[in-house]
């Protein structure tokens, strides 16, 4: 007996979630097929627990700089494992949240791996359960290097497992990723390391925008070890780890490894050769513009496509899949990839949408952009003696100066962004962002006020 649905996403992430529960709210009978906990990366070892680590180590941050501000405190310690439990309770209460949403929507959430059979049908724990049409939205887990010891790291998942705090943590990599945890590990007092085999980390970020964040680094005493290369971990008396680079130099006393380098497609168990779904090199299951993968009711969302691993990405993306697929209002839903707004939860925090300045003179020319910046103390850290830079920026295309990119580095933001985003989405010219009042005293002032 097979089970038959109009709609099945595998994988409960943010983008199996959205677009099942979209495709019930438009009268798709639908589910959603989970082998781990539900919300996948996002809610249970990315963006949510990251970000509850970061407002942890902003309080450590504030703690710091507090008696310029006239409290005389004196921090008693800090206690990991309690950040740790009240994190994972908020999760589960997200879970719970979700498992609403899918009773309101009818949504049936199937707990199981799914493997296809065939075009049209996946088998879960023994059961076999057709649709019309199936989602692919598995995501992707970290990757490890494959040298000796690399079994004696953790990853961000295990990152997110710790219930103590390291006293001494070497992290390798260069993405957000490592400079997130790096970030995290060093505001709340641990012994941090970040090893980066390039000169900077975020490489393709706008290099002001790096540079500032190098400079913080150096500023805040982070410890960044660039051009260099792991070779070799080895065991040590007392769970302590050596860690030796390619230039013969070695990190010893070392009790937390954290792999960062990347992430990689979760596409090798589910058995796409079954249904005929092809992958690139690498294993994600790149779509067209309207998710469609290469065989007719297989569509792919989310990070499994390697397009902007983004949490809302894969949520507009799946949403946008279901209007299309159930709303006859909405034949050409998809989702728009251009001009995604993204941040890096560092210290402080990035953010970023559009063109840097070099892609930007590369894609029209030298003489057709002009850049804007301005580097100011926050008034927040000004009066401290953390007397660190903010910095921003604007890359302006043309005659009339259509904004094509807009960086920033400095407190707040995480949350100036958004609302930029929304009017370079629209096509907001230099002229534009001058014409609009300022707010005062603000960091996201500096953006209309540029000269
Ligand atoms: P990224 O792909 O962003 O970065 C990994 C980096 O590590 C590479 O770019 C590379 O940089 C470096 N690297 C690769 N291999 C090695 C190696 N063998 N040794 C040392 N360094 C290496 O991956 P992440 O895992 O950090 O993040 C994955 C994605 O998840 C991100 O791209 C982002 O889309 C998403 N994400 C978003 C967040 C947010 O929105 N705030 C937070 C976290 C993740 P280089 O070549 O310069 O050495």
């Amino acid at each position: 007996m097979t089970r038959h649905y109009n709609y099945l996403a595998i994988g409960a992430g943010s983008g199996g979630i959205a677009s099942a529960n979209r495709a019930a709210m438009r009268g798709a009978k639908a589910a959603v097929i989970e082998a781990k906990a539900v919300g996948g990366t996002c809610v249970n070892v990315g963006c949510v627990p990251k970000k509850v680590m970061w407002y942890g180590a902003h309080i450590a941050e504030a703690i710091k700089y507090s008696n310029s501000y006239g409290f005389d405190l004196t921090q008693q310690g800090f206690n990991w494992a309690t950040l740790v439990q009240h994190r994972e309770a908020y999760i589960e209460r997200i879970h719970g949240a979700y498992q609403r949403g899918f009773a309101s929507n009818g949504v049936d959430l199937i707990e199981g791996f799914a493997r296809f059979v065939d075009k049209n049908t996946v088998e879960v724990n023994g059961e076999l359960i057709s649709a019309d049409h199936i989602t692919i939205a598995v995501g992707g887990r970290p990757s490890r290097p494959n040298i000796p010891g690399a079994e004696l790291g953790i990853d961000s998942d295990g990152f997110f497992a710790l219930t103590t705090q390291p006293t001494k943590a070497v992290v390798v990599g260069a993405g957000y990723i490592a400079v997130e945890i790096a970030g995290v590990l060093h505001a709340l007092g641990t012994d941090t390391h970040l090893l980066i085999r390039g000169d900077r980390p975020l490489r393709s970020f706008d290099t002001d925008i790096t540079d500032a964040l190098l400079s913080r680094m150096q500023q805040d005493k982070l410890q960044l070890h660039t051009q260099s290369d792991v070779v070799k971990v080895e065991a040590a008396a007392g769970d302590r780890l050596t860690v030796h680079l390619k230039d013969g130099s070695i990190l010893f006393n070392v009790d937390c490894l954290i792999w960062a380098i990347g992430r990689e497609p979760a596409t090798d168990k589910i058995n796409l050769a079954a249904a005929g779904v092809k992958t690139d090199e690498q294993g994600y299951i790149r779509t067209d513009k309207y998710q469609n993968t290469n065989v007719s009711g297989i569509y792919a969302v989310g990070d499994i496509t390697g397009e902007a691993q983004l949490t809302p990405v894969a949520v507009k993306a799946g949403r946008m899949l279901a209007e299309r697929l159930f709303n006859k209002n909405m034949p050409d839903a998809h989702m728009d990839y251009d001009l995604i707004p993204t941040v890096v939860f560092s210290h402080p925090p990035i953010g970023t949408i559009g063109l840097t300045e070099a892609e930007a003179i590369t894609k029209y020319g030298k003489e057709q952009i002009k850049v804007y910046r301005s580097s100011f103390a926050a008034m927040y850290n000004a009066i401290t003696p953390h007397r660190a830079l903010s910095t921003f920026k604007l890359v302006c295309q043309g005659e009339n100066e259509k904004v094509v990119g807009l960086h920033g580095i400095g407190e707040g933001m995480d949350e100036v962004l958004q609302g930029f985003a929304v009017a370079i989405k629209m096509g907001a010219t230099k002229a534009d962002f001058d014409a609009t009042v300022a707010l005062h005293p603000t960091s996201a002032e500096e953006f209309v006020t540029m000269r």
